[in-house]
């Protein structure tokens, strides 16, 4: 018989998104009247169409691939050269980051990316993940066999956890201990926080000073308003020798159900051997795309060209306008129910304390049964999300305004 991959069986059973279906499920069936009524604001999804620039280049693309002359099959394993080139020019050059079109590397998302860069990094790593955290860091990092099992709290053995939290406003400073490899999210899902450039530069600093590698993911760039706030790590000095970039159309294109990221992978990036050699990661990167995939659909990395177009970009300005808008709707209401809400302002998630030392499910479930709007309970994300929770802005501008109401009537 053939033996599995023991490192899955140390995963925690996946706990947060079901139970809360679990919960949800339960409550309608005992209250239909609450059911009818029910609006969620807890999944990171997004609810508005794509933009039509999106769109008719899609439908280009597709009609290209029904005639014989235009016909296109396997493309670059790392995505076509005009997705690679204006991704390179319009989200770097033209912000004076030397980054080349090869460093750009075209994915189908960067949740996708973050398990497939461990293919290319070492299993003795000491790694470091902010607490609370986007789950796929960890149980990527479970699954590659990478961390020792699961603690009581849900916590990972070999794993080492930056607290994030109000004191520090949800941005964790380096430690003094020696870490290989840190993954860093800003703006930042669930918390929504996002980090100074000051900040960033002090993780820029510890990385050269303890050779540790940054992984940045920036999924939620195109939500920053303020001007003082870093969209990329490589916007830091010195960030381009130890930082790899993760991005994504899902949040800024809606391109959540389309698929389409990329990972910024500088040739100046180095990691070493056990003997001692220093070495790019860029090729192991190259030559994991070449061998593991054929990169994206033809029709979805024409799709994300025509988001930097002058009718896309303008498209996913008004999205992101939408989606702040109830943001800050969502945040205000939270704010006027006696709530404590931080976030909000240049990410989608509103990331509140529960009232009266209430916990994360507590709080769920008072939501439900008072509100009927369906949260999510920070200690999902990690152990320091506990007594918080997460309101997501992805909705229409009628359900948004409807929760703010139903905020009023908190007891
Ligand atoms: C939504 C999200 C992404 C994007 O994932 P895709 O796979 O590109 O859809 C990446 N990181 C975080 C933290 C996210 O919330």
């Amino acid at each position: 018989m053939a033996y599995l991959n023991e490192n899955y069986l140390k995963l925690q059973a996946g706990y947060l998104f079901p139970e809360v279906a679990r919960r949800v499920r339960e409550f309608c069936e005992a209250h239909p009247e609450g059911a009818k009524r029910l609006i969620r604001c807890g999944i990171g999804d997004v609810t508005e169409p794509l933009p039509t620039a999106a769109i008719e280049a899609m439908k280009r693309a597709i009609d290209e691939l029904g005639h014989r002359e235009s016909f296109r099959g396997y493309g670059p394993e790392q995505g076509y050269e005009f997705l690679r080139s204006t991704i390179a020019q319009r989200d770097y050059r033209d912000r004076n980051i030397d980054i080349a079109d090869d460093e750009i590397f075209i994915s189908d998302g960067s949740k996708n990316d973050c398990g497939y860069i461990l293919d290319i990094l070492g299993a003795q790593n000491k790694v470091a993940v902010p607490d609370p955290v986007y789950p796929v860091y960890v149980d990527t990092n479970v699954m590659a066999g990478h961390t020792g099992p699961a603690r009581k709290d849900g916590s990972y053995e070999g794993i080492y956890y930056l607290p994030c939290k109000a004191e520090n406003n949800f941005v964790p400073e380096p430690p003094n201990e020696r870490l290989d490899l840190v993954y860093l999210c800003f703006p930042n899902n669930p918390t929504g926080a996002v980090a100074s450039r000051a900040q960033l530069t002090r993780w820029v600093d510890y990385a050269h000073e303890h050779d540790a590698l940054l992984l940045f993911d920036a999924a939620y760039e195109a939500y920053i308003s303020d001007p003082e706030i870093p969209h990329s790590i490589f916007e830091i000095p010195g960030a381009l020798a130890c930082a790899i970039e993760l991005r994504s159309f899902s949040k800024n294109g809606g391109f959540t159900g389309v698929r389409c990221g990329f990972t910024v992978m500088p040739k100046s990036v180095l990691a070493r051997t056990h003997d001692g050699r220093r070495l790019p990661l860029h090729p192991l990167w190259q030559r994991r795309w070449s061998t593991k995939s054929n990169s994206v659909a033809y029709p979805g990395q024409r799709g994300a060209e025509a988001l930097y177009s002058a009718e896309g970009r303008k498209q996913v300005h008004a999205l992101i306008d939408h989606y702040m808008g109830n943001a800050k709707v969502l945040r205000d209401a939270a704010g006027d129910a006696g709530l404590e809400a931080f976030g909000g302002v240049n990410a989608p998630y509103i990331w509140v304390k529960t009232p009266d030392g209430l916990t994360s499910w507590e709080m769920f479930d008072r939501m439900l049964r008072e509100l009927n709007v369906v949260i999510t309970p920070g200690a999902g994300f990690g152990a320091q999300g506990e007594g918080y929770f997460r309101i997501s802005a992805f909705n229409s501008r009628e359900n948004a305004e409807e929760v703010a109401r139903r905020f009023k009537t908190l007891q």
